[in-house]
Order: structure tokens, then sequence, then C-alpha cells
């Protein structure tokens, strides 16, 4: 495994291996990197020839300073973890190396209001900024495919309508949820809860999974009120539970059996905001 640091590094390894024929897969993460992220890089193995994960914590995309400066940076155990899923290329580079002066990274793309709802919402600018590093990232690396996880749904959403709108030559894989034995879907944050809330917060999953059970047999007004009702009481305090077409993140009223639909929502607990989602119906 190589750990790179520089684009100019990075570009002569992978222009050596694309000369050999080989095809790159890509994983960009913001490090603190759990069994999640290694689902994602094994996903990547059997897909391609080379892996490539980055780790790069993309300031561009924090709308609150605190939150940026508080994110955990673990490079040795990320590097390891990697090192042992067999990752060929770790792309750890600075943030001159990223965002060179000089040099426009902002993406001029319109969003189609995309960014707008549910995440966009509560964290203004957030889709410009992930949008702008995974641009950028996208150019330097050139991958074949690129690998993200379920997890953000609309993260994957978005990055899929800028592949499709720029005309990106780059395949999108998604990648299904990674969860704990209680359900509660991995995240760097989970570090946070306390041992007790930890298996508290798999109240999150449960409700996603009985919303889904339900979902022909209540209403959406009904699953919506159910939902509410267990994420915004007790700890728990509910910042949105949606039930939205997959395409347009548009809220809707009724599930189309023939329709693409998905429940999202964002919670916080015990100070750490958690996001889940389920995929209640999907695209034919
Ligand atoms: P992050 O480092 O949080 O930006 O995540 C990097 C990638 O890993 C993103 O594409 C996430 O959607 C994905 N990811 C994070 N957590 C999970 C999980 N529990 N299961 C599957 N993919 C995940």
């Amino acid at each position: 495994m190589k750990i790179i640091n520089t684009v100019a590094e990075l570009r002569c390894q992978l222009d050596l291996l694309k000369n050999n024929g080989k095809t790159i897969g890509f994983v960009p993460t913001l490090g603190a990197l759990h069994s999640g992220h290694m689902s994602l890089i094994n996903k990547c193995n059997r897909q391609s020839d080379i892996t490539v994960c980055s780790i790069f914590v993309n300031p561009t995309q924090f709308n609150v300073k605190s939150d940026l400066d508080k994110y955990p940076r673990t490079f040795d155990a990320d590097s390891k973890m990697l090192e042992e899923n067999d990752t060929d290329i770790i792309f750890y580079p600075s943030l001159g190396e990223v965002y060179p002066t000089g040099l426009i990274t902002k993406v001029d793309l319109d969003f189609n209001g995309l960014d707008k709802v549910l995440e966009g919402a509560f964290r203004p600018g957030h889709f410009e900024g992930v949008v702008e590093v995974v641009k950028r990232l996208l150019d330097i690396v050139q991958p074949d495919k690129l690998f993200m996880g379920q997890k953000d749904f609309q993260q994957f959403t978005i990055i899929a309508h800028m592949l499709r709108t720029l005309k990106i030559n780059t395949e999108l894989v998604v990648c299904p949820i990674i969860r704990e034995t209680s359900g509660l879907a991995m995240s760097s944050r989970n570090e946070r809860l306390s041992v007790n809330g930890r298996l508290e917060a798999a109240v999150i999953s449960k409700t996603l999974t009985s919303v889904k059970r339900r979902k022909y047999t209540r209403t959406v007004n009904q699953l919506k009120q159910y939902a509410v009702k267990k994420l915004n009481s007790g700890p728990f305090n509910l910042e949105y539970f949606s039930i939205i077409d997959g395409n347009t993140l548009e809220d809707i009223d009724v599930i189309d059996r023939r329709g693409y639909s998905v429940a999202c929502v964002a919670v916080w607990f015990e100070g750490v905001r958690l996001i889940d989602n389920t995929i209640l119906v999907s695209p034919h």
C-alpha cells in the first residue's frame, strides 16, 4: 500500500497503472474509518484493479467551524485498517494540494433544489462544499468507478446528479448501510455516545424498520406521526423525519408501489447528530 500526499505523485502513479490497462476505483472519505467505510473498500476491491481511498477533512463542507475543529483525525488507525483491507493507495493530501491558490474549484451546478431540503435545510452550504471537493478529487483521481454509501442518501443522490449533469465519465456505485449489531447505522460520531446511549440510539433504525413494515397499511401522515412520537421524546430531539421521492427528494403524500420512496431521519441524541434512512420502495 502506498501513501501519497501530492497530486503530482498520485497522477504519476495512476497514469502508469492506467497505461497498463488497470481500472481505478475510488473511495473518498473524511477519515475516522470504521467497518462501514471498509465495506466500500471491499466492494471497490472486487470491482476494480486498483483501490484508491482519499482521507481529507474538507473544510468547505462544514458550515459550523467547531464541527470541523472537533472532527476526529485518526490517520494511523485509518491507514492500518486500509492496509488490512487491501487498499492500494491512500491519498492523504494537504489543504493546499486540494485547493491550490489560484485554482477555481467551486462547481457551477444547478442542483434543481436537491441541496435545499433535508440535510441542506439544516446545513446551509454543506452540499456546495461536498460537490466542490468530490469534483476536485474526481479531477485528480479520474476513477472508472466511485464508491459511496447509502448512509448519506442525499449526498450520493446529489453526486449522481452532478455526474449526469456534467457528463463525468465515472460510474457511481452505491453501497448499503452497514450497521452495528443493535441496528444503529455505523458512523464515526457513534464514538461520542455513552455505552448505554449507543444501544438506546438503535431506536432510530428500529423506527425506520417499523415504518417500512407498515408502508402499505398506514398513510404517510400516520407513518410520520408514529416516527415523530418515537424519535422526539425523552432524550431524543428530532430534526426531521421525511418520506420523500428518492429522485427529487421532495416530500410525498402517498407511497407508490411502482415509485421510489425513502424515509430519512436526523436526530440529536446525547449532543450528537445522527442520520439514517431506509429505502421504502426501490426504483424499478
Ligand atoms: P465520510 O468519511 O463520513 O464522508 O464517509 C465516507 C463514505 O463512507 C461516504 O460515502 C459514506 O456514505 C460512507 N459511509 C459512512 N458510514 C457508512 C455506513 N455505516 N455504511 C456504509 N457506508 C458508509
